[in-house]
């Protein structure tokens, strides 16, 4: 059917809307359909969590493997499914005693790490490799092997010396999340000793699955240009700088897309009301009702006209929560502000914003948890977004905050300094400013974008013009899937002459 088109494995730990904890879901949702629709031929490889299991029907067993884990030798199977959100076949490994657990890919039901999490990412990661060789004989091989994040790091470390292998790109959605495991784990998995060494996977006396994918893999991207450049500096490499650095001509910034059959005003069904860049403001008025009435039983005059400032994400020091946590208290003085704020994360950060809210009934909206519902909701029903990200290396809320006409207010790093233009003089003659940028990382720079951003909301009609300029503007998947391509076309000796995509 498909025989010219390429063969793309992508390997990764979460894919929404089967089990998603954060972007690297949305991504790895998006990406390989937006190549498919390209004409790719595509296969998403997934751990066998049980909450993944649960929603599978119709599976098919491709085969056994056995491969080496912590205590010997671990049989998998893999499995072969459809699912209705797929326009192409998922392939999961169905390994019980390491995925088959209740709760959080990643973290127990105490919100500690899975103890065994180095050997479950281990015999992920061998079992990848073997499926990019075709160890199953289905006929179907790979020509690129396309991984995501530490939690695949090591597939192309064991594809590397394999003759007739596959290409490898690594896609670094977060830096931040090193995979790091100790010597024992190393010793324990039987990892290759020659891996044990600075240049290779070693990391400050324990080794690093994500190195392990930056230096072994033929290309290693990540998901903005901005965020390319600031990995390869000390402030933003979480001690990996020098080594992104020495790897530069393999090194890719390619911004993340939105999907806009999810995330769209003007068809989104989770919305009280649809809306459009042509007529933004009675759409938004009912979506701002709604949300309002979600925590308050009746949304009064004063609630209407207050501006609404939204805020989603995962309540970790990265998002700048604590900047969040600060402001408010500040603009709840000095302004009449309400913000609405939904998001689950370290416990000290959820029980601030439970306290905060239980103070303020009537101006401070929390949800604790995850909502894909009230996340659409917020996007559509704030006035504004705060994302004020320490680092950003993509972001995704900012772009669905553009869509839905609801400008951010963001630091400026990573994706955020490439989709946000701050609204000043002259953005907002030439009709470019579509947010509110600040570039000092602390609370005071926050609060005065805050600032800016209430005064000129006060002005409706630069404010539609703000707002329209963000709705219009396209982060469309098939422009980041046309790099991609272009990089999955490169033969494996071409990739130090690649150019970089910025
Ligand atoms: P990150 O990947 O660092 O968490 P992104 O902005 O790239 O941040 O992507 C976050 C994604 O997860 C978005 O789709 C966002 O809507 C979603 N998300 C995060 N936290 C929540 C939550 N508590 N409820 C619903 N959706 C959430």
């Amino acid at each position: 059917m498909n025989s010219g088109a390429k063969k793309i494995l992508f390997v990764a730990s979460e894919a929404y809307p089967l089990v998603k904890t954060g972007g690297l879901g949305d991504v790895v949702y998006s990406l390989p359909h937006a190549l498919h629709a390209r004409g790719a031929d595509v296969r998403l490889l997934l751990p066998g969590y049980r909450a993944l299991l649960r929603q599978l029907d119709q599976v098919r067993i491709l085969g056994w493997l056995d491969v080496r884990g912590a205590e010997g030798i671990v049989s998998v199977r893999i499995l072969e499914t459809r699912h209705p959100e797929y326009a192409f076949p998922l392939w999961v490994v169905d390994c019980p005693s390491l995925f088959d657990r209740p709760g959080n890919p990643y973290v127990g039901a105490s919100g500690q790490d899975w103890p065994d999490n180095a050997e479950r990412f281990a015999v992920f990661a061998r079992v990848a490799a073997l499926l990019g060789l075709d160890a199953l004989d289905t006929g179907w091989q790979p020509e690129v092997v396309h991984t995501h994040d530490w939690q695949t790091g090591l597939v192309a470390a064991f594809l590397a010396d394999q003759p007739a292998r596959p290409k490898t790109v690594f896609t670094i959605h977060n830096l931040a999340y090193g995979g790091y495991f100790s010597h024992g784990d190393f010793v324990r998995l039987q990892l290759p000793s020659h891996w044990w060494s600075p240049e290779s996977v070693e990391f400050h006396g324990g080794f690093s699955m994500l190195k392990a994918g930056i230096v072994y893999a033929d290309a290693v991207t990540t998901v903005s240009p901005t965020y390319a450049a600031e990995i390869c500096t000390p402030e933003f490499g979480f001690g990996l700088d020098g080594l992104l650095l020495s790897f530069k001509h393999k090194l890719h910034g390619i911004l993340n897309g939105i999907d806009t059959k999810i995330w769209n005003p003007s068809t989104d069904k989770h919305l009280s009301a649809q809306y459009s860049s042509s007529r933004i403001l009675p759409g938004k008025r009912r979506n701002k009702q709604s949300l309002i009435e979600h925590f308050l039983p009746q949304a009064d005059d004063a609630a209407m006209q207050a501006p609404l400032l939204g805020q989603v994400g995962r309540l970790v020091e990265q998002k700048g929560i604590d900047w969040v946590l600060a402001a408010i208290p500040v603009l709840l003085a000095e302004t009449n502000a309400r913000f609405v704020l939904l998001g689950s994360g370290q416990t000290i950060y959820e029980q601030k914003l439970i306290r905060l809210a239980k103070q303020h009934p009537e101006r401070v909206f929390v949800e604790i948890g995850y909502d894909e519902l009230l996340a659409h909701q917020i996007e559509a029903g704030a006035d504004m977004f705060m994302m004020p990200s320490r680092f950003e290396p993509c972001g995704l809320n900012q772009m669905y905050s553009l869509n839905y006409g609801t400008p951010p207010i963001v630091f400026k790093t990573g994706g955020l300094a490439d989709t946000v233009v701050d609204a000043d003089k002259t953005t907002l003659k030439d009709a470019t400013a579509n947010g509110f940028v600040f570039e000092t990382p602390d609370v005071a720079s926050f609060l005065n974008a805050i600032r800016r951003a209430l005064a000129l909301y006060q002005k409706p009609a630069q404010w539609r013009k703000l707002q329209q300029t963000g709705m219009r503007q396209s982060f469309d998947w098939a422009d980041s899937a046309g790099h991609y391509l272009a990089l999955y076309s490169t033969s494996i000796s071409e990739d130090s002459h690649v150019i970089h995509t910025h």
